[in-house]
């Protein structure tokens, strides 16, 4: 069944269709990427609307629901409204800046824009990966596992975090990443302290832990992986926190499966980093969703709530230990949820690499 269709069916009564205009919830419905567009769910009949520069190769891309080209959205939409009888439409307030949602409203007087409901429904959607949106997530994992094996002998003292982070993401859209999920993280000695530093001048030195998050993208799906490697040499202390921070991940992937509180699957990983005395030095939560967006549902830290971890949910387990001014370690899987466990999607190795 296609994604509008079972979106189309989540739609409670008291909206006749929904409009979809963020980005990502539109390449999600329709598996096209576009910088413009909409997509109109109805009960009976879905449409994507976009005009003349994109018309022709969403067609060809899109087959499950109707294309239409327009010359004046509102108009198109009028019409399609007087065909289905819409009159009350979901909309994502969510995405809409307040401008937005003003401006939506203009241009369809007469129809009510009703917010709070479309946004839930589309994050129930995502968080459950279909066998084809999973596998487009492992092949951007196997390019961001193959990047790390092609970095680590070109870390060398000397070469600065830019350039590092500049040949990582030049070899994985070489072979075939279609962008970079986010803008990467390599951040050395007493950088690897900031949680999300950007790559800097800064050379790499003797001593040094370099830290490096990133992922690629496979027809929209992403991938999200972080490793800590030491340069030339480790101290003890650096050695313990790095220890620390596979402990708190192996004890979180430990307990991870279909039904556990989001909760549940962060305090296992912060739990082991407190009791070895780093409390306060993992500011961040547990993991993430990972799909069409780097950051989507559901999140596992301490304000994760009553959510609970869903079959089929793709998230990471990244817990990290921050010394700040000096260095911090952090180790990113992203994981498959099952119904009695996970199953790893990251394959490089977790062990403490000395180059
Ligand atoms: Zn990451
Ligand atoms: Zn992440």
């Amino acid at each position: 069944m296609s994604k509008a269709k079972q979106l189309s069916l989540l739609l409670p009564d008291e909206v006749d269709g929904a409009l979809i205009t963020s980005s990502h919830n539109r390449r999600y419905i329709t598996g096209f990427p576009s910088s413009a567009g909409t997509v109109l769910i109805t009960r009976q009949q879905s449409y994507f609307l976009t005009d003349f520069r994109y018309f022709e190769a969403a067609q060809r891309v899109i087959t499950e629901i109707k294309c239409v080209e327009y010359k004046k959205r509102s108009d198109t939409l009028r019409e399609l409204f007087k065909i289905h009888k819409i009159s009350r439409l979901a909309v994502e307030d969510d995405d809409l800046s307040c401008a937005e949602f003003k401006r939506l409203g203009a241009e369809l007087k007469g129809v009510e824009l009703c917010g709070g409901i479309l946004d839930g429904l589309l994050k129930n959607l995502r968080l459950v990966k279909s066998p084809e949106e999973l596998k487009r997530i492992e092949q951007a994992q196997q390019l961001t596992d193959h990047g790390f094996e092609y970095i680590l002998p070109r870390i060398k003292v000397g070469r600065t975090e830019r350039e590092i982070a500049l040949e990582l993401e030049f070899e994985m859209r070489r072979q075939g990443a279609d962008a970079v999920a986010f803008d990467f993280i390599v951040v050395s000695g007493a950088n690897s302290a900031l949680p999300h530093g950007a790559p800097s001048n800064k050379s790499i030195e003797q001593g040094d832990l370099v830290t490096m998050d990133f992922g690629g993208v496979v027809d929209g799906w992403c991938s999200d992986m972080t490793r800590t490697v030491a340069v030339g040499s480790c101290s003890d202390e650096q050695r313990r926190v790095y220890d620390t921070v596979l402990k708190a991940q192996a004890a979180s992937l430990l307990v991870l499966r279909a039904g556990l509180p989001c909760i549940e699957g962060d305090a296992a990983a912060r739990s082991v980093i407190d009791s070895a005395g780093y409390g306060g030095c993992f500011g961040h939560g547990t993991g993430h969703g990972v799909g069409i967006e780097i950051h989507e549902a559901p999140r596992m830290s301490p304000m994760s709530g009553d959510e609970v971890l869903r079959e089929g949910s793709v998230v990471t387990v990244e817990p990290g230990i921050y010394l700040s001014g000096r260095f911090g370690v952090r180790i990113e899987d992203m994981v498959f949820i099952t119904k009695d466990g996970c199953r790893d999607l990251t394959k490089s190795s977790k062990e403490l690499i000395v180059l």
